[in-house]
């Protein structure tokens, strides 16, 4: 059974959605305003958040930022406002999807499906031995990494870091996200470290002629997108 967290502060909307959720066998909580959200987001597992924008105390912009700090739990935003500087923003800051207000619940539940799938399928391929991305192929076993018919010799951070990349596919990973689990928690280097090391990554895997294969997030991180 999947744990959902909704943080929304509309209380009728947030039982609405715990009571659609609930029907399809989801476990929910709701919390109604930032900081509540953003503790019980840290403190426990959730399989997604769904998280509210405009809420008292702290907004769903800053718990969205500040989860991702430490967590890449899926979080799709909700949004009154259908401005295209919200959904940039939202997806900036780290959210996986975002939804505008007022939403067809079927579509909210759409999209929380569609999300946990591919959380589902990034896991998955964290187990294999072989990851692919497009023509770029990294054997785990042997730490060989090729693309297409080109054996490309990386260090062993550019490696971890591309490895890393690929197991999370579709998924922003932060900086901070990237520093932990390439350079790990004792580290003392700064977060700009790991753009320096994507630049020399690009510079090994990439054709000059054709956009990166790692796409950099505005003030937030990295992704590979399928
Ligand atoms: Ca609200």
């Amino acid at each position: 059974m999947s744990k959902i967290l909704i943080v929304e502060d509309e209380k009728n909307l947030a039982r609405f959605i715990e009571l659609e959720l609930q029907h399809e066998n989801y476990e929910t909580t709701v919390a109604n305003d930032g900081r509540a959200g953003l503790e019980l987001a840290l403190n426990e597992e959730w399989d997604a958040i769904l998280l509210d924008l405009m809420l008292p105390h702290l907004n769903g912009m800053e718990v969205c930022r500040r989860i991702r700090q430490v967590k890449q739990t899926p979080i799709i935003m909700i949004t009154a406002r259908d401005s295209v500087i919200d959904r940039v923003s939202g997806l900036d800051h780290g959210a996986d999807d975002y939804i505008v207000k007022p939403f067809a619940i079927e579509e909210l539940l759409a999209r929380l499906r569609s999300l946990l799938r591919r959380v589902e399928t990034a896991e998955q391929s964290a187990k294999q031995t072989t990851l692919e991305y497009r023509d770029l192929v990294v054997e785990k076993e042997s730490r060989i990494v090729r693309r297409g018919e080109e054996v490309i010799d990386l260090t062993k951070r550019e490696y971890e870091l591309l490895l890393t990349l690929m197991e999370n596919v579709n998924i922003v990973l932060t900086r901070e996200v990237l520093l932990n689990k390439v350079w790990g928690y004792e580290t003392e280097v700064e977060t700009n470290v790991v753009d320096v090391y994507v630049r020399y990554l690009r510079n090994k895997i990439d054709h000059d002629d054709e956009e990166s294969y790692i796409q950099t997030v505005r003030g937030t991180g990295y992704v590979m997108r399928t």
